[in-house]
């Protein structure tokens, strides 16, 4: 029989929720329990494709072509494995398909309610994945903080799911912060306890509190936790700051979060946990040789979430060529053609990143006419592969005014065009071209030596793509096509022989790097940034 795990937050949001049922799971993972986790977000967008970056941060994209909230990138990462469509729903998702059945007539006339109507459907989302048998254990982090006013559905579902499935099969981890007062130089626990009052008012009694501190919980702390609580004291889980999220398992383990869990859950496993690759990759990643300056060339940088895969791509990519990679945000509408030498000069390598419209463009576009011209290692993600294109149609083929439809519908050169099938589609939610697609790899290419093999499949997330009828006139000049889509003929790769390392590429490799599984390109990119740097030096 499948057993839950519910992670709910409370104090304050931004507490880690995400990299707590992460680490959880990896533990229970590395004892040879099969695990998936799942991430419910109270609002009603149906998903987070819509948002602005500002908003929520980075959207991750599934193989199955979900848009989905960045914590089911911190869930593949951990678990190393890949996550769907079912392991993120919304309220707007419930209320869908709530009200689409209400429109059939599946309710035969009853009153369409709160409960038991969208309780029930958030339930069974809840339940959707052991459908498959393949799961031992199914982690649900709900989004928002307890006390949200969106979120008490979900908390009702909770709570109806423990009563109906009994504690030993469903448990709740609250997790919460405990402030330390600088002036009273003490830690308090009156907030947590606020909040767990309140997990208790809507009808459940969390089994076991991780707390978010700066400093130590001592054993009188932990024991009054535990009594206002109303949670045994091993209940009481300590969560201090740490370095790196990477280390987060590695403190849970210390702390015998699983161990809790598993008795909580009266599972016996003798199996000690496994974290042998884990441990390896820690230790490198604390334990650098050397290190490497690489620009992020981007029209959100203010907001670290916004390229969220991709810092963590690099810090896989940097341990895996035993070197810190420093990542330097350089905002995309601050660069321009007579900046770019005294902002990009300095810099190993740079990573031109994903977007959308037209803010920013030209200050990607100088910025790749400057790296091309000088020779630095470059990287283009999607809109930073589509402004590779642009600027060497400009200044390479000389075709003037050179552009993206996307950006000037106009242009007498659209080297990037609409794709065929997203023409005239008026609906923004889930239209994109999404998902896994297959991409065929030229032989002695950047990209076939980096992955060592001829087909791949990376995730997608555009509208617009390279217009073939340029190919021609490209290749000529130098720049190879070396990854196509054999079924669409859409071009997936360019890249530049007569340079240090240049590679442009349409689809998203970061969503599908892991600790245990860095990405070829991020590995390959990071390594012809340490070269460039030891050339140069
Ligand atoms: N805006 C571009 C497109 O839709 C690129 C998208 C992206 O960078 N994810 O094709």
């Amino acid at each position: 029989m499948t057993k839950y795990i519910f992670v709910t937050g409370g104090v304050s949001s931004s507490l880690g929720k995400g990299i707590i049922a992460a680490s959880l799971a990896k533990l229970l993972q590395a004892r040879g329990l099969r695990v998936a986790i799942q991430k419910f977000d109270p609002y009603i967008n149906v998903d987070p494709g819509t948002l602005n970056p500002y908003e929520h941060g980075e959207c991750y994209v599934t193989d199955d072509g979900a848009e989905t909230d960045l914590d089911l990138g911190h869930y593949e990462r951990f678990l190393n494995i890949p996550t769907s469509q079912a392991n993120n729903v919304t309220t707007g998702r419930i209320y869908q398909t709530v009200i689409n059945h209400e429109r059939e007539g599946v309710y035969l006339g009853k009153t369409v309610q709160v409960i038991p109507h969208i309780t029930n459907e958030i339930k069974r989302r809840m339940q959707a994945l052991a459908v498959t048998g393949e799961y031992d254990i199914i982690i649900t982090e709900i989004g928002g903080t307890v006390g949200d006013i969106e979120s008490l559905p979900f908390m009702e579902s909770i709570r109806q799911m423990k009563w109906e499935l009994g504690n030993q099969n469903a448990i709740v981890i609250h997790l919460t912060l405990i402030p330390y007062l600088r002036s009273a130089k003490e830690l308090k626990t009156k907030p947590t306890q606020h909040s767990v009052k309140d997990l208790l008012e809507i009808g459940i009694q969390p089994d076991i509190l991780v707390c978010r501190t700066e400093m130590e919980l001592n054993t009188e702390l932990r024991r009054k936790l535990a009594l206002f609580c109303n949670v045994t004291v091993n209940s009481v889980i300590e969560a201090k700051d740490v370095s790196t999220i990477y280390e987060v398992p590695i403190e849970m383990l210390r702390e015998k979060l699983d161990l809790t869990v598993l008795d909580k859950l009266n599972l016996n496993t003798t199996q000690e946990p496994d974290l042998g690759l884990w441990r390896k990759f820690l230790d490198t990643l604390k334990n650098p040789k050397g290190e490497v300056r690489i620009g992020l060339v981007g029209k959100y940088v203010e907001l670290q979430d916004a390229y969220k895969s991709i810092h963590e791509a690099f810090i896989h990519a940097g341990a895996s060529n035993e070197c810190k990679v420093i990542v330097e945000s350089i905002h995309s509408e601050h660069l321009n053609g007579d900046n770019a030498a005294e902002l990009l000069s300095h810099l190993d390598g740079v990573l031109v990143a994903p977007g959308f419209g037209g803010r920013g463009i030209e200050g990607k576009i100088d910025a790749i006419k400057y790296i091309r011209e000088h020779k630095i290692p470059f990287f283009g993600i999607c809109f930073g592969m589509q402004c590779a294109a642009i600027e060497f149609a400009r200044n390479v083929l000389k075709l003037e005014g050179a552009h993206t439809v996307e950006v000037a519908p106009e242009t007498s050169h659209p080297v990037i065009d609409i794709m065929e099938d997203q023409k005239g589609l008026t609906q923004k939610g889930g239209t994109m071209r999404l998902g896994a697609y297959d991409c065929q790899l030229e032989p002695d290419s950047i990209a076939r030596e980096a992955y060592g093999k001829g087909l791949i499949q990376e995730r997608h997330r555009h509208r617009y793509e390279f217009n073939n009828l340029y190919i021609e006139q490209f290749r000529k000049a130098g720049m190879n096509i070396s990854g196509i889509n054999p079924h669409r003929k859409l071009v997936e790769i360019i890249e530049l022989a007569n340079h240090p390392y240049y590679i442009g590429v349409q689809f998203h490799p970061e969503l599908k790097s892991t600790v245990e599984r860095p990405h070829p390109l991020f590995v390959s990119f990071v390594a012809a940034a340490c070269k460039f740097r030891d050339a140069k030096n």
